[in-house]
């Protein structure tokens, strides 16, 4: 019994230190049981096991420090249950192990189904330059489904908000029409259902589906790549829901006609409504995208702090939201607030590998885009002084902003050889102290290049 008493200890303690949103979606699913002298926690899926152990382990082992004379051993594992909520003995584990099992295996029977995740909406969804297109197509969709953009083709970049804006559309048209018989599919998903349904012998079933919905969501399409079965499978249910003006809206990395492996045919028809991109967001939009996230959150991000933030990370949304989970999960555990030194300190490893990501060639597109030359004359052998100056400056820029070697720096600028960097690095050096023009040159680059 004393490992009930020890996790009350720790519910306590998590219940005060974390704010309760936090409390209730990680520690409160958490179970506890012992078995041969070890502590089993259990928890009801594998991501709230994962953020456990990423984030509140060690608060764990501080508090079974004071608690136990004798450290005992954590183990975790995932069971499903909609009992987890609760402290489970051993002899309920033992008498749920059936259930649980007989629900994994009729999991394993094919059902055909696409589900929406109602957490992604539209109230969730920032609008800034970089996605108002998609959004306003969109929302045509969402008004009149099946009438004018059809198919809608959304692509862009991974982690821009293709699935977001995806599942907001069929959770806003399913909270205007109950009735609608709304789909969505991760095009991975879709794939091996068509192999499921096959070997399963539900292939008619499978196709019904597919051509009796009113709206289907087909996610990362460029899955389709060198499945031609899946393809003409996705070619008919496309013709016939386009045909009986029924919406199909898919996402993909690319513009269509640069995804590779898909048959030509399918590719033409992807184009016949209407074709959107979403860009990375801009900086504003970054920020106002990090207070939303907060909000949801059930706090208030401080706009500066959002800044430091959002001018750092500026990969996309996804790594945005990493970022920002991390900066929560670092002052949750050192009990201290967000600022924007808890959120140094917090993104500490990305800043450092970020820094350190400037490539040669991006210190070399910049510096030709910088003084309008060409990159072929940057890297010759020519020595007029509106190339050697942008060179040399180039060649610092990579010294003081990239790992490389002198040998490998005097490489990537045409083979020219180590002493030659090593001079180029001094003269300007001594330049910048001598000349303000070409001193503010540096430093603007420099700071280009830093982010
Ligand atoms: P993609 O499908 O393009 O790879 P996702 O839709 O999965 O990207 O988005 C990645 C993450 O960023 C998700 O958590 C999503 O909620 C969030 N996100 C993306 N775009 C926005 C936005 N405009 N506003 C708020 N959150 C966004
Ligand atoms: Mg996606």
């Amino acid at each position: 019994m004393q490992h009930i008493s020890f996790w009350k200890t720790c519910l306590l303690s998590f219940e005060k230190s974390l704010p309760p949103q936090q409390y209730n979606s990680w520690i409160k699913p958490l179970s506890v049981y012992l078995e041969n002298d070890k502590i089993i926690f259990t928890a009801p899926n594998t991501f709230i096991l994962k953020v456990v152990q990423d984030r509140f382990l060690q608060e764990i082992h501080i508090q079974a420090n004071l608690f136990f004379d004798e450290l005992p051993t954590f183990e975790f594992q995932v069971i499903e249950s909609e009992e987890s909520n609760k402290i489970i003995e051993p002899s309920v584990i033992k008498e749920l192990l059936p259930t649980l099992e007989k629900k994994t295996k009729a999991d394993n029977n094919f059902k055909i189904f696409g589900k929406l995740n109602p957490h992604l909406t539209l109230d969730n969804f920032v609008i800034g330059k970089a996605n108002q297109l998609a959004l306003a197509a969109a929302t045509h969709v969402i008004e009149q489904p099946g009438t004018s953009y059809n198919p809608l083709f959304i692509y862009g970049g991974s982690g821009l908000g293709k699935t977001h804006l995806l599942q907001a559309m069929g959770n806003q048209i399913k909270l205007q029409n109950q009735q609608a018989k709304i789909c969505y599919m991760h095009a991975e998903k879709y794939v091996s259902d068509v192999v499921r349904a096959y070997q399963t012998n539900k292939f008619d079933e499978f196709k019904q589906y597919y051509h009796s919905l009113d709206i289907l969501l087909i996610d990362d399409i460029q899955f389709f790549a060198g499945k031609t079965k899946t393809q003409e499978e996705f070619f008919y249910a496309f013709n016939t829901l386009i045909d009986s003006h029924k919406q199909v809206v898919m996402t993909s990395d690319t513009f269509p006609k640069e995804i590779s492996g898909i048959d030509n045919r399918l590719i033409s028809r992807f184009s016949w409504g209407l074709t959107v991109a979403i860009e990375l967001p801009e900086l504003e939009m970054r920020v106002a995208i990090l207070i939303k996230k907060a909000k949801i959150s059930g706090y208030k991000l401080n706009e500066a702090v959002a800044f430091f933030i959002a001018k750092n990370i500026n990969s996309n949304i996804r790594e945005l939201e990493g970022a920002l989970k991390r900066v929560e999960a670092y002052v949750n555990f050192h009990r201290q607030e967000i600022s924007i030194e808890t959120a140094k300190e917090a993104l500490k490893d990305i800043l450092i590998s970020q820094s350190r990501q400037i490539s040669i060639e991006n210190i070399q597109k910049t510096v030709v885009d910088y003084y309008h030359i060409k990159l072929v004359d940057l890297i010759s052998k020519k020595r007029t002084r509106n190339l050697s100056r942008p060179r040399q400056i180039a060649m610092l820029l990579a010294r003081e902003l990239t790992s490389m070697s002198l040998p490998e720096i005097g490489n990537a600028f045409g083979g020219k050889d180590h002493s030659t960097v090593i001079h180029a690095c001094k003269t300007m050096i001594n330049l910048r102290a001598i000349d303000q023009t070409i001193d503010a040159d540096y430093k603007i680059l420099f700071q280009t290049l830093r982010g």
